[in-house]
C-alpha cells in the first residue's frame, strides 16, 4: 500500500517539527525557569539543525513521493540520523545521567511502524552502540562530560557499576520494545491485508450480483417496451372504440408501465456500470456533451418555459473518459434540475479548469433539497419528501447512477441545496493527458 508509506513518512516528518520545539522548550525552561546549569548553546544548535533537517526531509518527501523500497530506506535514514542527534543531545544533555534519555524508545517504536523487523534490529543495535560508546567514552575521559548543575549532586557518570546497569537498563528496554511493537505492527499489518483481501471478495460478488440484476432487467425491458407499446395502440384509438371507463384504466396501466420502462432502464445503467471492471476512456468534450443533453431536453424545457444556460469557455480542455458515460451523467443532473425546477425557472451548466481536473456545475433555482434529506440523496431509491408530495415522479436511481460513473472515473461530487431557493450539483473529471498515464 504505497500511499500508506507516503502517509505514515508524512506523519514522521510532522512529529519531528514537535521533537525540535520539544528540544527549544526544554532547554529554556530548563535554563530560565528552573536553573538548571547546562550549555545551553548546543541545545540550542541541535534544535534548529533537527528543524532543518526536517525541512529538507519534507522537500525530498514532495519531491520524491517514498514508497516501496525508497520508502523503506528513507525511513531509515530518517530514524538513523534521528538517533545519532539524540545522542547528541544525550551527550550535551549529561551524558549517561540525562533522564531523557529513554526517549531512544520512542524511535524503537516508530521503525517498528515503519520498518520490516530486520531494519527496526538494526536501528536497536545502532543506538545502543551510541548510547555505549557516549557513557563508556565519558567514564574513560575520552569526551568531556557535561553535568547539568542543580539536577544531581553527584556525578554518577564516572561510576562504572552506574554505568553498567544503566546501559545495560535502556538497551535491553529498546530490546523489548521493538520486540513487542514490531510484533503488535506485524500482526496489524496481517490484519489489514486480511480486511484488503475481504474487501477485494466483497467488491467481486457486488459485481456477481450486478451482472444478476443486469440479465434480469435487460430480459424485462423487452416485454415491458411491448406492453407500453400495445397500450398505446388501445389509448390511440387505432384498436378501436373503448368504453370511458376501460379508456381511464388502460391509460393509468399506460402511465405505469411507462414508469416500469424508466425504473428497468436505470437499473440496467445502474447495474451494468456496477458489473463493469474497466470502462473504455477517451478524450471527452464538455461543450459538444452539455449541447447534445440541451438539444434532447428541448420539449420538457419548452413545455416549463426554463432558461437554460450553458457556461462552457471554448478553451475548456477535453476531460478523460467514457463519452457515453459522461453523457449519461450530464444526463442524469440536468434532467434532474428540469424536472424539480417550476415554470420560468433557469438552469445553468458551467464548467472551469482547475489544474488537472474541470469543475462541473449544475445549477437550478428549483424546489430544492430539504436539509435533511441531502445525506441520503446519492443512496439508491432515496426520493426526498418534498418531490413525492408534489408528485414529481422518478425512480431514485439517477443520482446513484451519476455518483457510481464518478467513481469509475476518479471524480468526486457534492451538493449544495435550499429548499425553495434551487440547488447546485459540483463535480469534477480529470483533465485528459494528465491522467491518463
Ligand atoms: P429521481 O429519479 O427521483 O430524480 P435521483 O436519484 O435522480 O432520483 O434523485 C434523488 C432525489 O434527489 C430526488 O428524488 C430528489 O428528491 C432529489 N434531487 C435530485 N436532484 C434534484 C434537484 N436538482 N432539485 C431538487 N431535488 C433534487
Amino acid at each position: 500500500m504505497p500511499e500508506e508509506a507516503a502517509a505514515r513518512i508524512s506523519w514522521f516528518i510532522r512529529l519531528r517539527w514537535l521533537a525540535a520545539a520539544g528540544v527549544l522548550a526544554f532547554a529554556a525552561v530548563g535554563h530560565f525557569l528552573l536553573g538548571l546549569q547546562f550549555t545551553f548553546k548546543p541545545l540550542v544548535v541541535i534544535s534548529i539543525s533537527i528543524a532543518l533537517y526536517n525541512a529538507g526531509f519534507l522537500f525530498l518527501a514532495d519531491k520524491t513521493r517514498p514508497e516501496g523500497k525508497w520508502g523503506d530506506r528513507f525511513a531509515s535514514i530518517q530514524v538513523g540520523v534521528d538517533i545519532l542527534v539524540l545522542t547528541l543531545l544525550m551527550h550535551f544533555g549529561g551524558g549517561i545521567e540525562n533522564p531523557f534519555i529513554c526517549y531512544y524508545l520512542f524511535h524503537t517504536i516508530i521503525s517498528s511502524i515503519l520498518l520490516p523487523w530486520w531494519k527496526v534490529a538494526l536501528q536497536v543495535l545502532f543506538a545502543s552502540v551510541c548510547i555505549a560508546t557516549v557513557a563508556i567514552a565519558e567514564l574513560a575521559g575520552l569526551l568531556p562530560h557535561h553535568h547539568i548543575g542543580g539536577l544531581l549532586s553527584i556525578e554518577l557518570y564516572a561510576n562504572w557499576k552506574f554505568v553498567a546497569v544503566a546501559v545495560f537498563a535502556i538497551i535491553t528496554t529498546l530490546c523489548v520494545t521493538a520486540f513487542l511493537a514490531a510484533s503488535i505492527a506485524q500482526r496489524l499489518h496481517e490484519r489489514e491485508k486480511q480486511l484488503a483481501k475481504a474487501n477485494t471478495t466483497l467488491a467481486e460478488q457486488d459485481r456477481v450480483k450486478s451482472q444478476y440484476v443486469m440479465r434480469v432487467a435487460h430480459d424485462l425491458a423487452g416485454p415491458a417496451a411491448t406492453i407500453t407499446s400495445c397500450l398505446q395502440l388501445v389509448t390511440k384509438g387505432l384498436t378501436g372504440p373503448v368504453p370511458d371507463k376501460a379508456m381511464d384504466m388502460v391509460q393509468s396501466a399506460q402511465r405505469k408501465s411507462k414508469f416500469l420502462g424508466h425504473l428497468i432502464k436505470d437499473l440496467l445503467s445502474l447495474s451494468r456500470i456496477k458489473a463493469a471492471k474497466e470502462i473504455p476512456k477517451t478524450e471527452v468534450e464538455l461543450q459538444e456533451i452539455t449541447n447534445q443533453v440541451f438539444e434532447d431536453l428541448q420539449p420538457h424545457v419548452a413545455e416549463k418555459n426554463l432558461t437554460l444556460e450553458q457556461k462552457i469557455p471554448a478553451a475548456l480542455p477535453a476531460v478523460y473518459g467514457n463519452a457515453k458515460a459522461i453523457h449519461e451523467l450530464f444526463c442524469n443532473l440536468v434532467t434532474n434540475a428540469v424536472k424539480y425546477t417550476l415554470v420560468g425557472g433557469r438552469v445553468e451548466v458551467s464548467a472551469a479548469n482547475k489544474g488537472d481536473e474541470v469543475l462541473v456545475k449544475v445549477q437550478d433555482n428549483g424546489v430544492g433539497i430539504p436539509a435533511e434529506a441531502l445525506p441520503h440523496i446519492f443512496e439508491e431509491f432515496y426520493r426526498a419528501d418534498n418531490v413525492k408530495v408534489e408528485a414529481i415522479e422518478g425512480t431514485g436511481l439517477g443520482l446513484s447512477i451519476v455518483k457510481q460513473i464518478l467513481n469509475t472515473h476518479g471524480g468526486k461530487i457534492w451538493v449544495e441545496s435550499e429548499q425553495g431557493k434551487g440547488t447546485t450539483f459540483s463535480f469534477t473529471l480529470r483533465v485528459a493527458g494528465e491522467s491518463e498515464a
